[in-house]
């Protein structure tokens, strides 16, 4: 081999075993409220997704560096689905099976990047997908003790809240997400589904905290530092 490749993102479970990251989708304006917020009318059209590359990945949070080529970096508090078992056109009702556990994350965005290429007809990958986009909090074994489609989610920069929602504000819940998801793609185990954020989006600077909270899971906490070298 030329070079070593990249080792697998290696993200912390609540039973203590690593569940090694494959691949990372996102799901778009999953919440009415922020849809209004960047200029869209909500009304239930199928949802639509949105991919980051695994080494994206931020496993328990910590230092995250403010990244270039942006004046607007801005965080989304979401639940993140961690798909342990693979399967295509998967059904709505065998969907939560495919669940090995759930997370709090966070969909970091380069929003001026994002809204230029939205203008101009572009891809957004610029701006979605870039190193430390996708913090993730530790992953909660699914056992039944913890609902996807209920709960406080809530985030804070420096204590403030900034958003603070309910699951049951989804548009389109995880196992709808599943559903769509799976007809587009096989999913695999190893996947993460990034389901969406609620409304009250905005900019973090150099210094600040962030902090998403999510009834039931273990809390996800990321530092901004400089930019990265
Ligand atoms: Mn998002």
């Amino acid at each position: 081999m030329l070079f070593k490749p990249l080792a697998p993102v290696l993200a912390p479970t609540s039973t203590g075993e690593d569940f090694p990251v494959r691949r990372v989708f996102c799901v778009g304006r999953n919440y009415a409220a922020h849809a209004r917020e960047m200029g869209f009318d909500p009304d239930r059209e199928p949802p639509f997704f949105f991919t980051a590359w695994a080494e994206t990945v931020v496993p328990l949070g910590g230092p995250v560096a403010y990244p270039p080529a942006t004046n607007n970096y801005q965080f989304e508090a979401e639940l993140v689905l961690a798909i342990g078992k693979g399967g295509r056109n998967i059904a709505l009702d065998d969907a939560l099976d495919h669940v090995w556990g759930y997370a709090a994350g966070l969909d970091m965005t380069r929003r001026d990047l994002q809204l230029e290429a939205r203008k101009m007809g572009r891809p957004w990958d610029t701006g979605k997908n870039f190193e430390q986009g996708s913090p993730l909090g530790r992953i909660h074994k699914a056992d039944g003790s913890f609902n996807p489609d209920r709960g406080a989610i809530r985030l804070t920069v420096n204590g403030q809240v900034k958003q603070a929602a309910d699951l049951a504000d989804m548009i389109w819940p995880a196992a709808d997400v599943i559903r769509f998801l799976s007809g587009l793609y096989r999913l695999e185990p190893g996947d993460l589904i990034y389901t969406g954020t609620p409304e009250g989006v905005g900019p973090v600077v150099v210094g600040d905290t962030v902090e998403v909270h999510i009834d039931g899971l273990e809390p996800l906490a990321i530092a901004i530092t400089a930019s990265a070298q």
